[in-house]
């Protein structure tokens, strides 16, 4: 089973999603991570997700790349019992430090750090800024304000406090406890929300050692201060428009997306497009035409993965979400202005073995039209280093390590398959060839290039170029 397109596909579980027969459809649709919310997920549930979608691989026999995401200092007011009430313009409003009932007059915020910071005149925006509050007053355990837009309030609703200062890290107890959950269960990268200062992922990154990718969520102006340090530090990151777009100007999220993506690439980092991608669809089996033409763009730019949130969550057409950004994501691809744009903004190669041999390997596979690159990577390091290149060519990524197999599912191109070591050169093109003819990219006759650092168990030394050809037998190569 292979996938026609290189750009790849991130869906979100939850209500919609999350029983085994459901994860395979949207595989099957073309769903390659599965990403679980912390937010929204116990640890109890986290299991059983994953579970279902182990399930689901052991089936399709494809790795399966498993995103956890940290909710991260997110503040959130409390539940409404009673149902979801509509604040009317110009009524008061109080958010209360203790735990109680919300209504229309009232609400629970469980975080006193707020009311530490909150001062007349501060404006709090709830569900993504669709709602917007002004503080009249704050005494440390009620604040009370005033609503400038209206609105329905519903439990759990998202708060952004732009004009307040909060004190607190990156990882808040949830995060920690949510964390070692979901290193425990065998997810695969690790998404950290709200991230600010490169230090909030080094923080991570000493618990998580080598059991997972993390994932810099870019959601906060900090972030974007201090981009290429965070880069530098995380194994990915996601321009995380819905946060974004709440705590910068909105207008400003466009250029954004933009200007991480190509530092991203630059980098060699993959990087995710996330949130209202096909927003419409969470409602509807048709999404609009600015969203389309939104998938589109971050396809056109060569974003690793595009991501869909509620739509495949909790919207009524999860399936549908996931077959049309496949269906998007594929006619742009064989579009040529794709291929000139994504070419004009590829970055030089680095004075590495691994840099010059990927683009040695693109420059002749797409000269004498190979049929793929087959690359060889332990750690993934250099399967990462490929990807840079965003050759034509197809690229299989061959990794004796599962969790590396699984966690380049996220990266541009690679048809990641976990296989062993090759013993010998020989035996190395024999497997090249033979993976290569069981996927599916070649037929007798065709020749691939193979990448790879012999001897084979020696990280961060490639140092092989190899062309071969299938033989008559479709499985051995010369
Ligand atoms: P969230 O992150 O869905 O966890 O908030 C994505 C975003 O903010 O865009
Ligand atoms: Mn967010």
């Amino acid at each position: 089973m292979r996938r026609n397109r290189k750009v790849k596909i991130l869906a979100t579980l939850g209500p919609s999603s999350s029983d085994a027969a459901t994860i395979r459809r949207l595989y099957d649709a073309g769903a390659d991570i599965f990403r679980i919310n912390m937010s929204h997920t116990s640890h109890e549930k986290l299991g059983q997700l994953v579970a279902a979608i182990r399930e689901v691989e052991a089936d399709c026999g494809r790795p399966i790349a498993i995103l956890a995401d940290l909710q991260g200092p997110k503040l959130r007011v409390g539940a409404f019992p009673g149902g979801a009430p509509t604040l009317e313009i110009g009524q008061r409003f109080e958010f209360v430090a203790e735990k109680i009932d919300g209504t229309k007059e009232r609400v629970h915020l469980p975080h006193p750090e707020i009311f530490a910071g909150l001062k007349p005149g501060h404006v709090i925006l709830i569900d993504d800024g669709k709602l917007r509050l002004r503080t009249v007053s704050c005494d440390g355990k009620v604040a009370v304000t005033t609503v400038e837009v209206g609105g329905k309030i519903s439990d759990r609703k998202g708060v952004s406090l732009p004009d307040t200062t909060i004190g607190s890290s990156a990882l808040t107890p949830k995060d920690h406890a949510d964390l070692l959950a979901a290193l425990d269960a065998g997810a695969d990268w690790i998404a950290l929300s709200f991230v600010q200062r490169p230090e909030d992922i080094e923080e991570v990154k000493v618990i998580v050692g080598r059991k997972a990718g993390v994932l810099a969520k870019i959601e906060k102006p900090q972030a974007v201060q201090h981009l290429d340090a965070i880069i530098q530090q995380a194994d990915a990151l996601m321009v995380a428009r819905g946060d974004l777009g709440v705590e910068m100007p909105l207008e400003q999220v466009p250029g954004l997306q933009k200007r991480i993506t190509r530092a991203a690439r630059r980098a060699g980092k993959p990087v995710v497009i996330a949130t209202q991608m096909l927003e419409s669809m969470i409602g509807s089996p048709v999404p609009t035409r600015a969203e389309v033409s939104d998938v589109a763009t971050a396809v056109f730019e060569g974003a690793d993965a595009i991501m869909l949130s509620a739509e495949s969550a909790a919207g009524a057409y999860p399936i549908d979400a996931v077959a049309t950004m496949d269906r998007i994501a594929v006619e742009v691809e064989q579009d040529p202005i794709y291929t000139t744009i994504v070419n004009s903004q590829r970055a030089e190669p680095e004075a590495t073995g691994a840099d010059v041999i990927s683009q040695g390997a693109r420059t002749i596979a797409e000269t004498m039209g190979l049929a793929a690159i087959v690359c060889f990577t332990a750690s993934g390091a250099t399967g990462l280093r490929v990807a840079r290149e965003r050759p034509f060519t197809r690229i299989i990524a061959l990794s004796p390590q599962l969790s590396t197999a699984r966690r380049l599912q996220i990266v541009w191109g690679l048809h990641a398959v976990n296989t062993p070591d090759a013993e010998n050169l020989a035996e190395l093109v024999q497997k090249a060839a033979r993976v290569s003819g069981e996927e599916g990219f070649t037929v007798p006759g065709d020749k691939i290039i193979i990448t790879a650092g012999v001897p084979l168990q020696t990280p961060g030394a490639t140092n092989l170029l190899r062309i071969a050809t299938i033989a008559r037998d479709g499985i051995s190569g010369i």
